[in-house]
């Protein structure tokens, strides 16, 4: 709380710890921090366009998939394995537009995009134009654990998957009544699916741990109506999905192609990461001098956060960039100091966030 109440001022010295336990002024243990955000979407959603059923709905599967990651890192457990669990759940929910539930593709079939970051070591995994796999994320967490390479696509992936035992569906499995109306309705019109009133549907979740350690992955099925093998930014590591303990874990989701141009999520961490030492020099600068004009002491990396303002700011600039070269949609963010956030430009943003300082939220429209 301590930590929150300082986040408030800029520049920001802590007086507790970071990400390790510490001995709080009582003596007692304080726990570390962890913090998860998760996102099952930007677009035109507006109240006027959810039924009170689904907006029920909605929610009720943002908090079950917000509460299993939650639960993994209260318990001490990983930043990937609570991310990657997040994303199951929301792939597994035919509400979003990843795994059951993805849209469909102009020739009326899925390809699926997904990609997963750890950011202790920079380690990373992604697939695209996917289809077979149950769940995607799992594929990309496969491809970083157990190939050489970062990216797999198309039927190289599909094998790859069945080689590596991870559950087969028939591709009938992704196909909800809901996702094959609107490709009726793309296709009838012979328009693009950016023409067409939609939400976007992709998930995310992004993550930091007790240790310290932070995770970003992204999962969907990309636009409807999409065609020539078509890929957007959920699959590309620094674009949808970037993670880096020196500064973030973000997860995107919108147009994907202002996305890939902007290399949204690898843009906000290196703004991050990029602030932190010339914040700490600020606050360096603004440190008493005793009489003889020395610092009376020094500020440590470890005992030094970015406000919870400044990372809003980091996030929403980025994002008035992508609106200004007319792209849609928002980013989840978690940071090393325990903030878990969003910033969005759309009329809403499925969305959710919890925190060891408490918190436990899920939000749909953009005015909660
Ligand atoms: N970003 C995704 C894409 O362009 C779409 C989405 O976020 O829903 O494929």
């Amino acid at each position: 709380m301590i930590r929150y109440l300082l986040s408030l001022l800029a520049p920001t010295l802590l007086l507790s710890t970071m990400a390790t336990a510490a001995s709080a002024k009582d003596g007692t243990e304080e726990e570390a921090h962890w913090s998860i955000a998760i996102h099952g979407g930007a677009g035109t959603i507006d109240r006027d366009k959810i039924t009170p059923e689904k907006d029920t709905e909605i929610r009720a599967a943002l908090d079950k998939a917000l509460t299993i990651g939650s639960d993994i890192l209260k318990d001490g457990g990983s930043a990937m394995d609570a991310v990657t669990a997040t994303i199951v759940s929301l792939e597994n929910d035919p509400n979003f537009n990843a795994g059951k539930g993805a849209v469909f593709t102009w020739d009326k079939t899925n390809e699926l995009d997904s990609s997963i970051m750890d950011g202790s070591d920079l380690s990373a995994g992604a697939v695209a134009g996917i289809n077979g796999t149950k769940n995607p994320i799992l594929l990309a967490l496969a491809v970083k654990d157990h190939s050489p390479h970062i990216m797999l696509s198309g039927e190289g992936a599909n094998q790859f998957s069945r080689e590596q035992g991870l559950e087969q569906v028939t591709p009938d499995y992704y196909a909800t009544p809901h996702r094959l109306q609107q490709i009726e309705a793309v296709l009838a019109k012979e328009i693009s699916a950016a023409d067409v009133d939609y939400k976007f549907g992709t998930v995310g979740a992004v993550a930091q741990d007790r240790d310290g350690n932070m995770a970003a992955g992204t999962s969907t099925g990309g636009m409807t109506g999409k065609r020539w093998g078509r890929i957007g930014d959920s699959p590309i590591i620094g674009a949808g999905t970037y993670a880096d303990n020196r500064s973030c874990a973000i997860s995107a989701t919108g147009s994907g192609e202002y996305f890939i141009r902007l290399g949204i999520a690898h843009e906000i961490c290196a703004r991050i990461r990029m602030r932190f030492p010339e914040a700490m020099k600020e606050a360096q600068r603004a440190v008493p001098k005793d009489a003889d004009g020395n610092d009376t002491y020094v500020v440590h990396a470890s005992e030094f956060m970015l406000s919870d303002a400044e990372i809003q700011q980091i996030a929403d600039d980025v994002i008035a960039e992508l609106g200004a070269l007319g792209g849609d949609g928002g980013i989840i963010y978690a940071t090393p100091w325990g903030q878990a956030g969003y910033s969005f430009n759309t009329a809403g943003m499925y969305r959710g966030r919890a925190t060891s300082e408490g918190e436990q939220s899920v939000a749909i429209y953009g005015d909660e």
